[in-house]
């Protein structure tokens, strides 16, 4: 590391997109240090569960099972919806279940278990205030419990959520539509409530409610009509049991409530995601309606696609233009997001008028290619990333978790990508594939192994792959007639030899 670097990357912002990161960064062995300004973890339940392709996220890392560590098990589910349209992930009988009903906090303190394992420094208590970009480095003002400090890094990721200090400070402008109305959330202990997971319609809005474990009930008032509130303060409890009342006609009002909140549907993208050394990730990056628990998700998938990159540039194995595939890549996923969730949002909340078109879009879920294309929306599944030449149907896709049999005995894909390396997978006995994989040994595991019976039998053939850090199909066989030597050199820098 530079001697005169405080750390080669500092991530602003301890949450669940920051921990991401952070852990990723680590994993490849860069010095990341972690800024939060709160001096202890927030306690806001939050995002609720996640979606089945953040859930293949964290069995590509082997982060899946820690959940049974803090006596949090996971609750699966192969069901979502569209702005309350229901919606069969079984559609991709090869993906893993979402999860649902567990508290954002969990998720938390796993990755926090996690970062802290891969020797990762959490500094909280410490605000950043101020941030100079030199073009050789980044200058960062940051308020400690010792008082002001500077510290110098090569890059900064402002992972500070919806109301980043990181973005205004570099510049980045946030264009979008503000909020238009204003939604109540509450955690109620002994309100004795049923649940309605993907939400109910009535005259006056939509009621939700799902038990989120030792007696809990989240609640959520979205009543038609109320304009966005200018609070400083979160709601009291009264006036969100009285929304619930005016809605469903029943008194929760006797519940303890364990957290208040108040939300609404602004709407906004940062137009960059990298300027110089300074890029965003997560809710810095954009902002939406928390229609189908979006939110989090993007921002673990954000930090899963910046980590293992901005690690090789660090590292100086890639050059800097790398990061620019960051912001092509997962801008479009943002812009996809935002018109997504404006899309939900418009179901979900409107009022009778709305009822035509859910019903037609009802309809229109029967059929299986409607049905695929909204359930790869909202699971994440269906990303696509341009990855160059090829015509492999699995290019730029996530590559699913196939069983395999290989030298060792049974195993499936991802526990190959474990530790965040490339992975080039023989698939067909083919030493031309392995030895294109050689020069990048250092960055790439060339594996040999078959696909178990009937494994993949849903989905095409696949003779060879080139998967990223990230889980994504770089090149595929067959359809990629020139070898993945290309592929290696666009997405893992020059070869060994070569760089050296
Ligand atoms: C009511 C509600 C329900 C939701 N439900 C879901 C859901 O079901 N599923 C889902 O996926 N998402 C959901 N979300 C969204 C989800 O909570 C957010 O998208 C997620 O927390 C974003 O993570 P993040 O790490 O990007 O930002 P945050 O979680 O906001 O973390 C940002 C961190 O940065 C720190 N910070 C801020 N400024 C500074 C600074 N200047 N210096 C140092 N540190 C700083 C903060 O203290 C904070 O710890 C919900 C959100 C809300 C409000």
């Amino acid at each position: 590391m530079d001697a005169a670097c405080d750390a080669e990357v500092v991530v602003v912002g301890a949450g669940p997109t920051g921990l991401m990161l952070a852990g990723e960064l680590r994993l490849a062995g860069v010095e990341a240090l972690v800024l939060d300004r709160l001096t202890e973890p927030t306690t806001e339940s939050r995002g609720l569960g996640f979606t089945p392709r953040t859930m293949e996220v964290f069995a590509q890392r082997g982060l899946a099972g820690r959940f049974d560590e803090l006596d949090a098990p996971l609750q699966t589910a192969t069901r979502g919806h569209f702005g309350g349209l229901p919606l069969d992930f079984g559609v991709f009988p090869e993906a893993h279940p979402a999860v649902m009903n567990l508290p954002q906090v969990h998720t938390e303190t796993m990755l926090r278990g996690w970062v802290a394992e891969l020797g990762c420094d959490i500094r909280r208590g410490h605000e950043v205030v101020g941030l100079e970009d030199t073009g050789e480095s980044v200058q960062l003002q940051v308020e400690g419990p010792e008082g002001p400090l500077l510290l110098r890094t090569r890059y900064v990721v402002g992972c500070d959520g919806g109301r980043s200090t990181v973005r205004g400070l570099a510049g980045f402008d946030f264009p979008g539509t503000p909020a238009t109305l204003e939604l109540f959330l509450a955690d109620v202990r002994g309100c004795g409530i049923r649940p309605r997971f993907i939400g109910e319609w009535l005259p006056g809005g939509v009621a939700m409610s799902a038990p989120i474990g030792d007696g809990v009930d989240r609640v959520v008032v979205c009543e038609r009509d109320t304009p966005p509130g200018r609070r400083t303060e979160p709601p009291e409890f009264s006036e969100v049991a009285a929304g619930w009342q005016r809605l469903t006609g029943e008194d929760i009002s006797h519940g303890e409530a364990l957290w208040v909140s108040a939300f609404g549907d602004a709407t906004r993208l940062a137009t960059e995601y990298r300027r110089g050394r300074v890029l965003l990730a997560g809710d810095a990056a954009h902002v939406h309606l928390p229609a189908g628990g979006l939110g989090m998700n993007t921002g673990i998938q954000d930090a899963f696609n910046l980590g293992w990159k901005l690690a090789a540039v660090v590292r100086g194995r890639a050059p800097g233009t790398l990061l620019d595939t960051y912001h092509d890549e997962r801008h479009a996923v943002g812009r996809r997001l935002l018109g997504n969730t404006r899309a939900q949002g418009l179901l979900f909340l409107g009022g009778t008028e709305m009822q035509p078109l859910r019903d037609v879009l009802g309809e229109l879920t029967e059929h299986e290619v409607v049905h695929r294309h909204l359930a790869g929306m909202v699971s994440g599944l269906e990303i696509r990333y341009p990855m160059g030449p090829g015509d492999h149907p699995l290019l730029g896709l996530r590559m699913p978790d196939l069983e395999l049999v290989g030298e060792t005995g049974t195993t499936t894909v991802f526990p190959l990508l474990r530790t965040g390396r490339g992975l080039l997978l023989d698939l067909g006995d083919d030493e031309s594939v392995r030895r294109s994989g050689r020069p990048w040994a250092d960055r790439v595991d060339v594996v040999t192994a078959k696909a178990a019976a009937g494994a993949g039998s849903t989905g095409p053939r696949v003779d060879a792959v080139l998967v990223r850090p990230d889980g994504h199909v770089a090149w595929a066989a067959p359809g990629g007639d020139e070898g993945p030597a290309d592929a290696l050199g666009r997405w893992f820098g020059p070869p060994a030899a070569e760089a050296a």
